[in-house]
């Protein structure tokens, strides 16, 4: 083993949560060491195959141009952002999560919100309104429509870039290929940690502990465990580095496990992506436009409303849809009327997509699938387009269908205009939704509801904020929130030692 190291707070992670805890660790005036477990080209965990896209309640423009300074009188004439009251978020989250999140956990990501994203300005980080994704051109206007309106700079890989070098500049220690294997802990807390750095085992000693390390979405192991059966067959949309081991750390020193074990956020993915993420495709191989086109199954079957809600409320739950139909794949179908609305992650060179001027042509394209019951599916569907209502892509627009075993709630359009495109998608996993407890103070609660002394957590690795489905945007502005307050709190208490 070699010599110990020493420093106030550990925060053990290098993603968006940790990286907002060291921050606000060292604003504290305390020494700040992160352990990041990946090399350097590879890390930066989730967050960095993110495309930066943050939610949080914002009252109108005004509070937009003070995040985004460089919007211009032009841009800003172009754009409706229209507002994302604190209500709003709130409501959002109770709604998706079936009214099972933490109310005391979401009051905090919620009014922490927007101060939180003033706090990563001022720490550096630069931010830019999503107009590609989150809002349609109506009139020469673009409005958003789903309460999220704005991305980091350079999305993902923009935005650890831009902590890392405002963690060089705040004198912020980082240890690439620096793996937490156990906290170490006495009658006092937990004190540190061991890990092994450059193939050698050393403990570090510390004030406080701040846990950050994600959830556990890359164990495929764990994956079938606690989400059950079929999901070690689904692809890893993120970093492989991700695999339970903070989480399993906490509760080896007696952390309360919390939230929704069997749970995660899935996607839509491409159906042929690598196992896990690829930082050079990043998030392109989800497929998010479902909502203006129909899904089919290896039946031929529809099998979920895919204009049930906006894409932002429906597709971290639909993932799991399609692990669940046989061979665990889906096709989704658009016609030419809507190939304008369909976003860039249509256009990447690693699709699986087969295109046809017919229906005839098309369904026999859809390789697994049966292609007569699909063709007289799609026909039931035509039929049943409520041709009567108007289509408008910026509001849920109650053109659905009639009479159909499953219904299509908004948007629905024949698929009537050649040329017919369709592409193939798998389940793909982002993160899991079980994890340890934390207090307001993000203190990691043990299984009596004290805290244990010295240890807190943030971000993908915490129970409690997402039950069943998540409203997009929302990863990263919980990890900066409660990332935040554990750093001041591992901070604050580190002074006091
Ligand atoms: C493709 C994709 C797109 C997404 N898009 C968005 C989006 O636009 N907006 C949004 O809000 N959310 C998005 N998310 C979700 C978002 O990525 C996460 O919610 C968020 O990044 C989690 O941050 P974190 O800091 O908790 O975890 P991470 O960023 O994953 O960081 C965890 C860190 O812990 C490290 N680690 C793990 N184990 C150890 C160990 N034993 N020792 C040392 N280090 C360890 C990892 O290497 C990693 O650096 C997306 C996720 C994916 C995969």
């Amino acid at each position: 083993m070699t010599a110990p190291l020493q420093t106030d707070v550990l925060v053990i992670g290098a993603g968006n949560a940790a990286f907002a805890a060291a921050h606000a660790a060292r604003e504290q005036g305390v020494d700040v060491l992160m352990l990041e477990c990946a090399p350097r080209d590879e890390a930066g965990g989730n967050t960095r195959f993110t495309a930066g896209a943050m939610r949080f309640a914002f009252r109108g423009v005004d509070d937009l141009v003070a995040l985004m300074p460089d919007l211009t009188e032009d841009e800003l004439a172009r754009t409706d952002f229209g507002s994302y009251p604190e209500d709003s978020f709130f409501d959002d989250m109770g709604r998706v999560t079936e009214y099972r999140c933490d109310p005391d956990l979401v009051e905090q990501l919620v009014n922490g919100s927007r101060d939180t994203m003033m706090w990563m300005h001022g720490n550096g980080i630069r931010f830019a309104p999503i107009w590609g994704r989150q809002a349609f051109e109506v009139n020469g206007r673009f409005v958003f429509w789903g309460g999220l309106a704005v991305e980091t700079y350079g999305g993902g890989p923009g935005l650890v870039e831009a902590w890392t070098a405002s963690a060089e500049r705040a004198g912020i220690r980082v240890l690439y290929e620096a793996r937490a294997q156990s906290l170490l802990r006495d009658d006092s807390g937990v004190t540190g940690a061991r890990a092994r750095i450059g193939g050698e085992t050393v403990d570090i000693t510390a004030k406080s502990v701040v846990l950050a390390a994600g959830g556990f979405q890359a164990n495929a192991e764990w994956r079938t465990r606690y989400l059950g059966p079929g999901w070690d067959l689904a692809k890893v949309r993120g970093t492989r580095f991700n695999t339970g081991e903070g989480i399993r750390m906490a509760l080896e020193v007696g952390a309360s496990p919390a939230g929704n074990w069997s749970g995660c956020h899935a996607v839509g993915w491409e159906r042929n992506a690598p196992e896990f993420g690829d930082l050079a495709v990043g998030d392109a191989f989800q497929k998010h436009s479902y909502p203006f086109g129909i899904m089919v199954n290896a039946n031929g079957e529809r099998f979920v409303d895919e204009g049930a809600d906006f894409r932002n409320y429906t597709y971290a739950k639909y993932g799991r849809v399609v692990l669940a139909q046989p061979g665990q794949f889906a096709w989704q179908i658009f016609d030419s009327k809507v190939l304008h609305l369909l976003r860039d992650e249509y256009r990447i060179r690693e699709v699986t997509k087969v295109s046809a001027n017919t229906l005839e042509a098309l369904v026999e394209k859809l390789e697994g699938v049966d292609a007569s019951k699909a063709l007289a599916n799609i026909e039931a569907y035509n039929e049943a387009v409520m041709d009567d209502v108007p289509f408008n892509p910026n509001v849920k627009d109650g053109r659905g269908t009639r009479g159909l075993t499953i219904s299509k709630s908004n948007w629905a359009n024949r698929l009537d205009a050649p040329p017919f495109e369709a592409y193939a998608i798998t389940c793909g996993i982002t993160f899991t939704f079980g994890g340890v407890r934390i207090d307001t103070d993000a203190a990691v609660q043990d299984r009596d509801g004290m805290s244990i002394p010295g240890l807190y957590s943030a971000g993908e690795m915490v129970g409690g904020l997402f039950y069943f489905n998540y409203p997009g945007g929302t990863g990263l502005m919980a990890g900066a929130v409660f990332g935040r307050i554990a750093g001041t709190s591992a901070g604050n208490s580190a002074t006091e030692k």
